[in-house]
Formats: structure tokens, sequence, C-alpha cells
């Protein structure tokens, strides 16, 4: 079923906080769809990183079909959160403060272009640290050398800029005054609405693992549809294992992360994003965000949780997560030590062994794509992995080793975060 891009607009609003609804469908078909006609390429997943790729591929000409199981930004999809950071700090894993960097000009511009650019807020971003912390001390050289506006801050000035947190054992921080976050699943729903005016159709279709061996022709969907396309690109996040299991299996590991926003005090505006920034506390896994808009003050355990089904896993948090989580806020957040829970979400992480995204050719259907593993950080990069993405297929070129396929291993070791 194709989804026109009037009632696509009309039902995924006009940008504001709240606007939830998954895109309206109607009857008419699509060209490519069990038809003689073909796609160039077919996009399945519409979560940030398809979002993107439909896109750069639309600006570049290609008649593109994009696919989602179940809606663009949908509440199961790993984009389906509220919010995202996006930060610059990577400690010395430089290609991603690079395309960090890039990534954040290219949603700046994009959401100026949809008159939305609130959907980024430069809240900044908060990194503390203890001692000697290697990560955070080689994100300062990373971030010196790369030329991205920082400041080292000490106790003294931690403790005068922001009051409201206690920094227990941190004695240190970089904060990125330019950073800050973005509207989750609203900001993927622009990138599709802006790439609808390039041409590309989104069909809200469940695309069925692809059988067979050599080259894809077509992929069917369930509802008995058939989609042909000269290329095929599968970023379906963490469904990826259930599409390609003999492959992937093994290689993709979701987990279970869950999200808590609490609810500051009545008339309390030391917990709202003019007052304070995103912050990470790495030494005791956990980052945050300010209350914005009224939403509630976020708290998000990085730690990787258990195995999590993408489609069927209860998406509901636990007692015991929560009382871990109230703890630590009650530490390093005194104002916030009875803040009641206002809302949470259970989402999951799409890790790769180390952190490190796959982007790689499926090595025995060479116009297939993998694009996914985003580990936990990749919402940020949707606009670089687009463009890398798009550029590889139009125009090939070299691939980054660290994305390839046979750099993802059974055994997990996080190195990226
Ligand atoms: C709780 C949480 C917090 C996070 N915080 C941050 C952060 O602050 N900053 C940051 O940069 N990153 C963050 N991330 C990571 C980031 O959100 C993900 O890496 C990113 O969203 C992955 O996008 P994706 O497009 O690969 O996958 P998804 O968003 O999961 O998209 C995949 C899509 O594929 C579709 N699909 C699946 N199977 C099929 C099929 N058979 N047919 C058709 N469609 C199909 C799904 O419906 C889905 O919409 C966070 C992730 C979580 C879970």
């Amino acid at each position: 079923m194709k989804t026109t891009r009037r009632d696509f607009i009309r039902t995924t609003g006009a940008g504001a906080l709240g606007a939830t609804l998954v895109p309206a469908l109607v009857g008419s078909q699509a060209p490519g769809v069990s038809s003689g006609k073909s796609y160039d390429v077919a996009v399945v997943g519409a979560g940030v990183f398809g979002a993107w790729v439909a896109l750069r591929l639309g600006q570049a000409g290609r008649r593109v079909a994009l696919l989602d199981a179940y809606g663009v930004g949908n509440a199961r999809a790993s984009s389906g959160g509220q919010t995202r950071v996006i930060r610059m700090g990577y400690g010395d894993q430089e290609i991603y403060t690079r395309w960090s960097m890039h990534s954040l000009d290219l949603w700046k511009s994009l959401l100026a272009q949809a008159s939305r650019p609130s959907m980024f807020q430069p809240a900044g971003v908060l990194w503390m640290a203890r001692g000697e912390d290697p990560l955070t001390t080689k994100t300062l050289a990373t971030l010196r050398r790369l030329g991205v506006r920082h400041e080292r801050l000490g106790r003294p000035e931690l403790e005068h800029r922001w009051p409201q947190i206690d920094f227990g054992p941190n004695n240190w921080a970089i904060y990125e005054p330019q950073s800050g976050f973005l509207m989750g699943f609203h900001v993927v729903q622009t990138v599709v609405q802006n790439a609808m005016t390039r041409g590309v159709e989104y069909l809200q279709e469940a695309v069925v693992p692809p059988a067979g061996k050599g080259r894809l022709d077509s992929v069917a969907t369930r509802s008995g549809k058939t989609i042909r396309a000269g290329t095929f690109v599968f970023a379906c996040g963490p469904w990826l294992p259930k599409l390609f299991p003999d492959l992937l299996g093994e290689r993709i590991f979701p987990t279970r992360q869950e999200v808590f926003y609490f609810g500051p005090p009545p008339g309390d505006a030391r917990f709202r994003s003019e007052a304070m920034p995103v912050w990470v506390d790495f030494a005791e896994e956990i980052y945050g965000l300010p209350d914005f808009k009224g939403r509630g003050f976020k708290v998000a355990p990085d730690r990787h949780g258990p195995a999590f089904d993408p489609d069927t896993g209860t998406r509901v948090i636990t007692p015991e997560t929560l009382a871990t989580v109230r703890k630590f806020v009650a530490r390093r957040f005194p104002g916030l030590k009875d803040a009641p829970l206002v809302s949470s979400e259970v989402c999951q992480y799409e890790n790769t062994s180390n952190g490190d995204f796959l982007i790689d050719r499926h090595p025995e259907r060479d116009n297939v794509w993998l694009v996914g593993g985003g580990s936990g950080h990749g919402f940020k990069h949707g606009p670089a992995v687009g463009e890398y993405v798009a550029a590889r297929i139009v125009e090939g070129g070299k691939m980054e080793t660290r994305f390839s396929l046979a750099t993802k291993e059974k055994v997990q070791k996080r190195a990226v975060y």
C-alpha cells in the first residue's frame, strides 16, 4: 500500500512534540509493486538509517521504494524514542567524531529546510569524568585535534554552573556547548517527508526474509506483493538477524534497554533544557536529558540489557531497574529524589560485537546491502550513513573496513561508546 506525501504529512503532524500517528495508507499501487516495473533501489526499513539512505538516493535521482513493516519511527523501532543525543565525543574513535560533526550540519540543514529547526535542541552535552578516565581523556584530545568547540571544566566550575547536580566522585568534565538532542522519531518522519518530495515512494509493508542465493530480483511482502528493484538495502536495525538468520543471527545482538522519565517538582526550572545540558556519567554507565516541554527528565542506563525480540518483547520497565535508577537519581540530582516516574520506554540496541556499524554488501548477493549495527549510538549518524551508503551504491568507491561484515565477531566486546 502506498502512502501519499499529503497523507503522510497530515497524519504525522506539523512537527509538534506529541504528534505520534503513523502514516495513513491509501490503496493505490506504487509502480514497482507486483507490476512489470522496477525500482532502482528498494530500501527495507524506515528507521533513521533507511530514511536517510532513501533520501540521499532520491536526491541522486534514483527511483526508490522505502518499505517499513510497522511505520516510520514506530514504537518498536530503535529510532522510535522521543529523543536522541547528538554528541561529538567518541574517545579516540575519530571516524565517529567526524561523522557526528558532519551529521549535525546535515540535521540542522534538513530541519531548517523543513521549518522545524527546534527539532534539534543545542542544550549542550556534559561528559562527567573521574581522575584519569582514559575514554574522556582521549575524547578531549580528539575534540582538540578536530576543532570541536568544547570546554574542560574542573569541579569548582561544574558546581558553580550546575548546582542542581551533585557530581559525587566526578571531578572534571568535558562540555560540548553546540551538541544536544534531536526529537527522535519526529526527525525520522521529517526525513521521510523530505524524501517523498524527491519522489521516494513510501510503502507500509513487511518484507519476507529473502530466500535463495545469488542476485536478488525481487522481495515478497507479507501482504502478497512483489517489489522489484535493481539494488536492495536492508536497513532493518534489530530485525536484521531475523531477515538473514544464517549470516547475522549470531552477529547482531539486540538487547533490551529501559528509559525513564521523571517529573520535576512543580515550578522547578532547574532540570529543564534551558537550565542544564544532556549529561553522561560514563563510570556509572548512565546518561540522561533535561526535561523538555514537560515530557520529564530522561534517565537511561547504557549498560547492555538481556537479549530482546523487537517484534514480541514486552515494553514495560522492570521494578529492579527502576529502583537502581531511582537510587542514582537521588544521589546525582538530589532535587529529583522524590520525583515521580511520568513515563517510560523500552527500546532495544542492535549491537555488533564491538559497536562499529555494519555497512557492507551481502557476501553472496552483490546487489544486496546490509546497513545497521547502530549499537546504541547510531541515531545521530543517520545523515552520514545515508550519504556513505548512497555514494557507494551510486558511485562505488572505497569501503570502510571497520564497517565490514568480516570484522563482526560472534562474541561481544564493546569498544565504541
Ligand atoms: C533506548 C535507546 C537510546 C538510544 N540513544 C541514542 C542516542 O542518544 N544517540 C544516538 O545517536 N543513538 C542512540 N540510540 C541508538 C539509535 O537509536 C539506533 O542505533 C538507531 O535508531 C538505529 O536505526 P536503524 O534505522 O538501524 O534501526 P530501526 O530504527 O530499528 O529501524 C529499522 C526499521 O526496519 C523495519 N523493519 C524490520 N523488519 C522489516 C521487514 N521485514 N520489512 C519491512 N520493514 C522492516 C522496522 O519496522 C524499523 O522501523 C539509542 C537506542 C536506544 C534503543
